[in-house]
């Protein structure tokens, strides 16, 4: 049985997200999202209201997908749950250097547990969290990026 995990901030979570999940599925028997409660970076919502998005559509939809907080080190969090692989998602080269530096040093402090990158898909490459609340923000229209609990989320907050 491989257990895989996927951190991030997922502040909220987008459909380019949910599709890297459901996709980590198929090299995963279980996933589990992390949801980084990281007290030096201001977020939108707070840890809980991040799990609890997750919940509501990919806890919800996979018995196979549960959704924890966390707070300092990935590999830390891998151990804690026992993990094989950690996901992340590549949108552009911009990603790269970032992911891999990231990568190489998750090796480092625990070379049991590999990292595993799935391309975005083309539909969601543009997405990211930001562009989402900055969209959101300013009254545009993101029913087609996010969930729609998120949508919702998102107008009670702006
Ligand atoms: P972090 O702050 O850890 O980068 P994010 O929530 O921004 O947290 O992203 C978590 C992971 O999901 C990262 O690997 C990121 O590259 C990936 N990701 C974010 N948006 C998308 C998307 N639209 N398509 C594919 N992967 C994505």
């Amino acid at each position: 049985m491989i257990r895989a995990i996927y951190p991030g901030s997922f502040d909220p979570v987008t459909l380019g997200h949910m599709d890297i999940a459901e996709r980590a599925l198929c090299v995963a028997d279980e996933l589990v999202i992390g949801v980084l409660n990281n007290s030096k970076k201001t977020s939108l919502f707070s840890a809980e209201e991040r799990v609890k998005m997750l919940q509501d559509t990919l806890g919800i939809k996979h018995s196979n997908i549960r959704v924890e907080a966390f707070t300092g080190l990935t590999v830390d969090f891998a151990r804690k749950v026992n993990a094989d692989i950690i996901i992340r998602g590549l949108r552009a080269v911009t990603d790269y250097e970032y992911e891999l530096q990231m990568a190489q040093m998750n090796y480092k402090l625990l070379p049991d547990v590999e990292t595993i990158f799935l391309m975005a898909n083309i539909k969601y490459a543009f997405l990211s969290s930001s562009v989402i609340k900055e969209v959101a923000l300013y009254g545009g229209d993101i029913t087609n990026f996010v969930p729609p609990v998120v949508a919702e989320r998102l107008r009670e907050k702006f």
